[in-house]
């Protein structure tokens, strides 16, 4: 199989086998996923492009699409990437674009402090957001504005591509010069991963990810895409105690015992992110 971003010929089969596809579904078929054994991608075979769409996406995996749903879902889980990246990263006086805004949380909470605030996804968010910030339905509509960025937010997407070097040069063509491109990375060799091998696998491979990252490939990206890496660091979203419960009932689970207290919890989560084992990265990438 021929890896859609290097296009480096020799792959190695790492999974035939169901995966998830959908919140609590697999699919019928076996699906194959593949390794680059140059650039460390790993793919789906047969990648899909009709989960592109939030519409069909949110519905299909956060059991719903409407605004409620992805606020209550959502904005906590975003407003926490936003912290983390606010530490790097000054938003004041700023032209920003968040890509796959949703309902819009983060641009909301920007809007104070940026100069503009402009969202990009699904129409079905329009109405909404609009109502505050810019939109954009497509990433078509997008490029025929002739607005530029001095950041770019992208945040909970490039893992769905379909085709990732165009996704990122698209994003990158509506930077301007030295503006940042911020993106948050589903980290593969994470420490379920380690932990936990197939059992781990079989939740986490899914028909909406049509790519799985690691630090490797994720460097050989950028560095295709002529970007220049300004700041990545590991960004680990669950406490320690969901992956105790997790190794206990053997499943991905919901809820969860809090054996470990916070204050240890809390140190161990920054010794998973040092080490980059954590569950994403976020990578901030400049033009
Ligand atoms: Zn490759």
């Amino acid at each position: 199989m021929k890896c859609p971003i290097c296009q480096f010929t020799k792959s190695k089969l790492i999974w035939n086998d169901k995966i998830r596809s959908g919140k609590n579904s697999w699919t019928s078929k076996k699906q194959k996923i593949s390794h680059c054994q140059k650039c460390d991608t790993i793919f789906l075979n047969r990648r899909n492009a009709d989960l592109l769409d939030n519409k069909v996406f949110r519905k299909k995996y956060d059991g719903s699409n409407s605004i409620l749903r992805y606020k209550s879902f959502n904005k906590p889980r975003e407003k926490n990437k936003l912290d983390r990246i606010r530490k790097y990263v000054n938003f004041r006086n700023k032209l920003i674009l968040e890509s796959n805004c949703g309902a819009g949380t983060n641009l909301d909470y920007l809007k104070s402090k940026a100069k503009l605030t402009a969202g990009l996804d699904s129409e079905i968010y329009k109405n909404h957001v609009e109502k505050k910030h810019l939109f954009f339905s497509s990433l078509k509509e997008l490029k025929n504005n002739r607005i530029k960025f001095d950041i770019i937010l992208s945040l909970a997407e490039i893992e769905h591509q379909n085709d990732v070097y165009s996704f990122v040069k698209s994003l990158k063509n509506k930077l301007k010069k030295n503006g940042l491109l911020i993106f948050r990375i589903p980290n593969y060799n994470n420490i379920y991963m380690h932990v936990l091998g197939k059992n781990y696998l079989r939740y986490d491979f899914r028909t909406s990810h049509n790519f799985y990252f690691s630090e490797k490939s994720s460097d050989f990206l950028f560095k295709k895409s002529k970007l220049k890496i300004f700041k990545k660091f590991g960004f680990q979203e669950y406490s320690i105690n969901h992956l105790i419960e997790y190794i206990k009932t053997g499943k991905r689970v919901k809820k969860y015992k809090k054996i470990i207290n916070k204050k240890i919890s809390n140190e161990i989560m920054i010794n998973i992110e040092k080490s980059l084992i954590a569950t994403s990265f976020i990578y901030i990438v400049r033009k």
